[in-house]
């Protein structure tokens, strides 16, 4: 059961206990698993057990079998195109999938670099403290992105757009992360998941002509799929779409929590669950909803510990009446184009901390030069010098990955889904180190705000900002956790189609032994291949010079790392779902493999354009190849040695209130406060805080 009541009024559902200690549910084993279900996931329908009993509010109880079907059934389960980081999981190291470092054509060259000018012209003119000041980006700014197209950069020109592909849309991220992380979240909240990517991706012909033109003229679209009870797990989506009798409509009911944009925005994309009735294949299903619509009501703004300039909402919809022909796809394919979407949209975040690098490098190589401590600049002291490299060479990186990835996606001859996932966790974790690491070498001006140390007479540098706005990056988009499932997943794909049958538990004996003889034929061929390669030879891609030997570590890594996977399915079978700790580390080191690949080939592409630039690109790459290196051989080490298992026991005891004592002296404001989750709405939210910043693109 679950309740709608406003604050205050009184409610004992899910309200946390007086002290702080909640009864835990029955436990099965240790953390959750990988998406799939029996055999690690069957394309099987959800069960959905409910409490309520109207078609209108269907979930409520959730097991964890069927989040992992429902997770299972979203993913896109063929590869049609080659794909250079599945075959880095599995011992395949192709490094011809990306070299020579792919390049855009002429005419979106120019067409890209002129956007990017005219945005660096417009950019100066922001008043980026007024933002983090009034926690608003100015009604202005929204104008003069729209006036530059900057809604449409990926929106083809045919619909209104820039067109500017994937390249040139992390570039303008990338401008735009260095100077506000809040403008980065409005654009690509609106273009990487909003309305304009599943409209290109699953829209009809005549859907893409009514709204891409407005999307690109600055109509502000949000993407609404999180509920109170629904963050990473997507089976427990309780908001409806249920058919009205004629079929020509579908009416809406449910709340929204974390709308970004959603305040402001002009075209929602909201994900609702159609139940399943005669000539509805029902499933959770992806509509196009005008954002004034009768029934939608954006109840508050939300505030964070950074990203203060989003427009991000509390939003609830009340038998909110939607054309059928808002629906994109089918029925039931809601998650599924979400996913897909995903594939090159989780780009965005990537770039956005690309920006984030090259602005912290700036930062940290002129105050650490001009800073003066102990007789030297910092930056002379080696414990600051470590983080200057760190930062210089990860940044490098990171623009590697982002511009590798960005060029594969717009070449679209190969599949980047698990490279733009690598990339996502990759650079969200990286760029919150590097903020970090800034922070620290800032000294106590890092912890000082821009508007304090201006006030001061100093340098505006917001240290402190970027820290509080990267760290959204390790949740959103898929968590941190959930990209290592995400990846994981993919990166044992191979081993599930050969010998998934293998690990069924409830498979009979003779299927059991069809399965393993098919099982046999593939690691057969496949472990022979994983004994010696090309990185065995010292001569090996010699045409990369000095970081020829990266290269050959890596195709040797990636043998090693395709070996340590079989013997972990070997080893756990069906059990290694819910080795998350391996799982993870598997996952980090095919994304340091991938961060070295895409490094060297884009030293040896500077090299070739730029001679004037070779020396320094390669002494970034082969900086940036060292220090992975360590990280990956400390992650190959753990594979095997870690506290996992001590760590799994001591948190379960931690669970049950074993070691309560140990909170003793302390007290906890946020007691009585409110319970842990309510899809209550507050009881100060009376009004609509929608509003518009910029003249309707709808047709009247
Ligand atoms: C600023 C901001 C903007 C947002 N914008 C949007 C938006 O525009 N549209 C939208 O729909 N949503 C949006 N979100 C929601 C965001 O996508 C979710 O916060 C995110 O998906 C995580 O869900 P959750 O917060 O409910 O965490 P939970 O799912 O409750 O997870 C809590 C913790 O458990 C971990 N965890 C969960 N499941 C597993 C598992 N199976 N294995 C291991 N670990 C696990 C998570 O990684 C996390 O660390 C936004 C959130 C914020 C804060």
């Amino acid at each position: 059961m679950t309740c709608r009541h406003r604050a205050g009024e009184g409610c004992d559902i899910r309200c946390a206990p007086p002290n702080g200690v909640t009864p835990r549910p029955t436990r099965a084993r240790a953390g959750p698993a990988l998406s799939p279900g029996v055999r690690w996931g069957q394309n099987e329908e959800v069960r959905v057990s409910s409490t309520r009993e109207s078609a209108a509010s269907p979930v409520t109880q959730v097991d964890e079998q069927e989040s992992r079907a429902v997770a299972e059934a979203a993913r896109e389960q063929e590869w049609r195109k080659p794909s250079f980081a599945k075959g880095l999981y599995l011992g395949q190291f192709d490094l011809s999938l990306i070299h020579p470092h792919p390049r855009p054509d002429a005419e979106r060259v120019e067409r890209g670099e002129a956007f990017l000018a005219d945005l660096e012209a417009f950019l100066r003119t922001v008043d980026v403290a007024e933002i983090e000041r009034e926690a608003r980006i100015p009604d202005a700014v929204f104008q003069g992105l729209a006036d530059l197209g900057a809604f449409g950069m990926k929106i083809p020109v045919d619909y209104g757009g820039l067109g500017l592909g994937q390249i040139y849309y992390n570039h303008a991220l990338t401008m735009i992360g260095s100077v506000n992380a809040s403008i980065g979240a409005l654009l690509s909240a609106h273009q990487s998941v909003g309305v304009p990517e599943p409209l290109m991706l699953a829209g009809t012909e005549e859907q893409k002509r009514r709204w891409l033109p407005r999307c690109a003229a600055g109509a502000v679209s949000a993407f609404l799929l999180t509920e109170p009870e629904v963050g990473s797990d997507p089976a427990r989506l309780q908001a409806t779409a249920v058919p009205s009798e004629d079929g020509a409509e579908y009416v809406l009911d449910g709340t929204k929590l974390w709308t970004t944009n959603g305040v402001v925005a002009e075209l929602l994309v909201v994900m609702a669950r159609v139940p399943k009735s005669d000539g509805h294949r029902g499933g959770i299903s992806a509509f196009i909803v005008e954002a004034d619509a009768p029934g939608i009501t954006v109840h508050r703004r939300n505030a964070f510990m950074g990203l203060r300039g989003l427009e991000n909402g509390l939003t609830s919809l009340t038998g909110v009446r939607v054309p059928a022909e808002n629906l994109v796809g089918q029925e039931g394919q809601g998650l599924k184009i979400a996913l897909t979407t995903l594939n090159a949209g989780r780009l965005a975040i990537p770039a956005i901390c690309a920006g984030a690098g090259k602005w912290s490098l700036k930062i940290a190589r002129e105050w650490s030069a001009a800073r003066v401590q102990w007789g030297r600049p910092v930056g002379e002291h080696a414990a600051v010098a470590h983080k200057i490299a760190f930062i210089a060479a990860t940044t490098f990186a990171l623009e590697a990955v982002v511009d590798l990835s960005g060029m594969l996606a717009d070449e679209d001859r190969k599949d980047i889904r698990i490279e733009a996932a690598l990339a996502k966790l990759w650079a969200s974790e990286m760029g919150w180190r590097i903020a970090d690491e800034l922070v620290q070498i800032r000294g106590g001006r890092g912890f000082e705000t821009a508007e304090s140390l201006r006030a001061r007479g100093e340098r505006a540098v917001g240290a402190e900002q970027l820290l509080r706005d990267l760290r959204i990056n390790r949740i959103f988009e898929g968590s941190t956790e959930i990209m290592h499932l995400l990846i994981a997943r993919e990166a044992v794909d191979a081993h599930l189609t050969a010998a998934g049958d293998l690990i069924d538990p409830k498979l009979e004996v003779a299927d059991r032994l069809k399965a393993a003889v098919s099982a046999g034929g593939f690691y057969a061929r496949w472990l022979p291949q994983l004994v010696a390669g090309k990185g065995d030879l010292p001569t090996a891609y010699d045409e990369f010079g000095p970081l020829a030997t990266h290269l050959r570590y890596v195709e040797r890594t990636s043998r090693k790392l395709a070996r340590a996977t079989f013997y972990g399915m070997a080893r756990w079978q069906g059990g290694l779902e819910r080795r998350q700790g391996f799982l993870a580390r598997v996952v980090d080191i095919g994304a340091e493999l991938f961060a070295v690949a895409a490094s060297c080939v884009r030293a040896e592409m500077i090299g070739a354009d730029t001679p004037d630039q070779r020396r320094s690109a390669f002494q970034l790459a082969h900086t940036f190849a060292e220090q992975s290196r360590h990280r990956t051989e400390r992650l190959l080490h753990e594979l095997w040695d870690n506290t996992d298992a001590t760590d799994e026991r001591l948190a379960s005891r931690v669970l049950d209130g074993d070691y309560a004592w140990l909170e003793d002296g302390i007290l906890d404001p946020s007691e009585g406060t409110g319970p842990w989750i309510t899809e209550a709405i507050p009881a100060d939210a009376t009004e609509d805080v929608h509003r518009r910043v910029i003249a309707p693109t709808q047709e009247a």
